[in-house]
């Protein structure tokens, strides 16, 4: 399953914050995911929950920030927030380049 892969990178970025602050305990990590990166995330807080036991995450909570889906135009450099994955632009037909909304990254690990 992707999702489990995913949170195995994430708890081993999380502990090795949490080795290099010398915690005994993370309480909570914070993740950035863009709306197209494509990431269930029901999946993920289950992976998560399941992958976090017997670890000093154990207690942590999964505190997930969206990044919208922001794309811009090659023709009037107009950009937009991109709904529906309509990627032509609203305003000239031009075509829109994605400018975030894929990210998939540990933003923060709070460690005690
Ligand atoms: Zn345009």
């Amino acid at each position: 399953m992707h999702e489990a892969s995913l949170v195995e990178g994430i708890l081993k970025i999380a502990l090795e914050v949490a080795a290099e602050n010398r915690a005994e305990k993370i309480s909570a990590i914070g993740l950035k995911i863009g709306d197209m990166a494509g990431v269930e995330l029901d999946a993920l807080n289950f992976s998560f929950d399941v992958l976090k036991k017997n670890t000093i995450a154990e207690n942590a909570a999964l505190k997930i920030n969206h990044v919208p889906i922001i794309a811009q135009c090659n023709k009037c450099g107009k950009t937009f927030n991109i709904a529906r994955y309509n990627f032509f632009c609203p305003e000239c037909g031009g075509i829109l380049i994605l400018k975030s909304g894929r990210e998939l990254l540990v933003e923060f690990v709070d460690c005690e």
